[in-house]
């Protein structure tokens, strides 16, 4: 789940982070007041789950409540890659005499978690990474002792930040994987992080990814949710109990068991075809998972054939083949439906499936190649 600048920001304050406040509009003539209350220039930044708003014109300087009311109306309904702006975050200005990169990310390969700094902020981190990538400082953290002072203060000195301003940046690093650690995020990003002209530390943007599975940890979570930024397929299923995660392919998949259905995209791409989605129904597979399950696959209008590989091990066959039909019978589908069904009573169960039309085969294989095959020509 990712949160909003403005949300990720009050995060970042309440552990002492230096952040530039501000308050949120979602009409021009609201930013306009919030201007004229904070006097002096503000910024106008669209609100936006993506990075990559300054250089869609989604950063606006404003020198009047008039300016701040006329860059509101230009950034909201702006799209930034693919999202509608919905929402700005009208912040005081800041007098910016460096950038910088900060932020705190898990390393899967090393399995543990890594601060990730440098001197060129302000821009896009992955380009930095790819052209200088001797710009950039990482430093892996003991997961049991957490960030160290000395550590903070290492990558300070790596980064070339003067002798003086050095304690201030590590206090900044600390209380940034604290927030990482207390959240349980999988990304806590501040770019930039900024020495003003008068030189004092100042978090001028605020990035956060919040684990999903740990989400039950953080009830008040829930409040900050932005549906409008999610896919609406992926809410529908979460308020469903099924997992699904959409991709870009057409072979929708409807799987029961979170290995089967990675094992099924696997086969999918063996075949040369492309999955149009993750999905586990989860243990069961009822006729009413099924139902909701074909409702989430044939909303996406690319799909040109659905593959249904279930394994039936304390779920019979049968009850399957039954839930299948009788999902059909609920959920209008015009695609070609490839179906593996194996294990308890599989037999009975692609008996009941041959006879309501539907290509039944025997092993998964033959089901991720056929349904290839039916996709191309769909
Ligand atoms: P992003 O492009 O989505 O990462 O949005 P940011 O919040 O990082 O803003 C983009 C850029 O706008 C920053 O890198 C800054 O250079 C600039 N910017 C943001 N806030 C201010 C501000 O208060 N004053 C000035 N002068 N520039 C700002
Ligand atoms: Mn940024």
């Amino acid at each position: 789940m990712n949160l909003h600048e403005y949300q990720a920001a009050e995060l970042f304050a309440a552990q002492g982070i230096p952040t530039n406040g501000g308050a949120v509009a979602s009409t021009p003539g609201e930013a306009e007041v919030i201007a004229r209350g904070a006097g002096g220039v503000v910024v106008v930044k669209a609100q936006v789950h993506s990075g990559g708003r300054g250089k869609a014109g989604g950063v606006k300087l404003a020198r009047t409540p008039q300016e701040a009311r006329a860059a509101a109306e230009a950034i909201l309904g702006l799209e930034i890659r693919g999202h509608i702006v919905r929402k700005v975050l009208v912040a005081p200005g800041a007098d910016i005499a460096q950038e910088f990169y900060l932020g705190v990310s898990l390393d899967r390969t090393r399995r543990q978690n890594v601060v990730i700094a440098s001197g060129e902020g302000g821009v896009d981190i992955e380009e930095v990474a790819r052209e200088r990538p001797e710009r950039i400082v990482r430093a892996l953290v003991d997961p049991l002792l957490g960030i160290h002072p000395w550590q903070a203060r290492q990558i300070g000195f790596a980064l070339g930040i003067a002798f003086d301003k050095v304690a201030g940046f590590a206090t900044i690093t600390r209380a940034l994987y604290d927030t990482y650690i207390a959240e349980d995020a999988t990304l806590a990003e501040i770019n930039p992080l900024v020495l003003t002209g008068a030189g004092d530390w100042l978090a001028l943007d605020a990035k956060m990814s919040i684990d999903d599975n740990a989400l039950f940890r953080h009830p008040d979570f829930e409040a900050l949710r932005d549906l409008d930024e999610e896919v609406a397929t992926e809410v529908d299923a979460r308020q469903s109990g099924i997992s699904f995660v959409k991709l870009d392919g057409d072979i929708g998949c409807i799987v029961n068991g979170a290995g089967l259905a990675m094992a099924t995209m696997d086969a999918v791409k063996l075949h040369g075809g492309e999955p149009a989605n993750f999905l586990d129904v989860g243990g069961g597979a009822s006729a009413d998972q099924v139902a909701q399950a074909f409702a989430l696959v044939t909303a996406d209008p690319h799909v040109r054939a659905i593959l249904i590989n279930i394994f039936g091990g304390i779920t019979r066959g049968d009850v399957v083949a039954q839930g299948i039909a009788e999902a059909r019978e609920r959920v209008a589908v015009t695609v070609p439906i490839v179906v593996r069904l194996s294990g308890t009573n599989a037999a009975e169960g692609q008996k009941l499936l041959a006879a309501s039309g539907l290509i039944a085969t025997e092993s998964m294989d033959d089901a991720a190649a056929e349904a290839v095959r039916a996709a191309h020509a769909a």
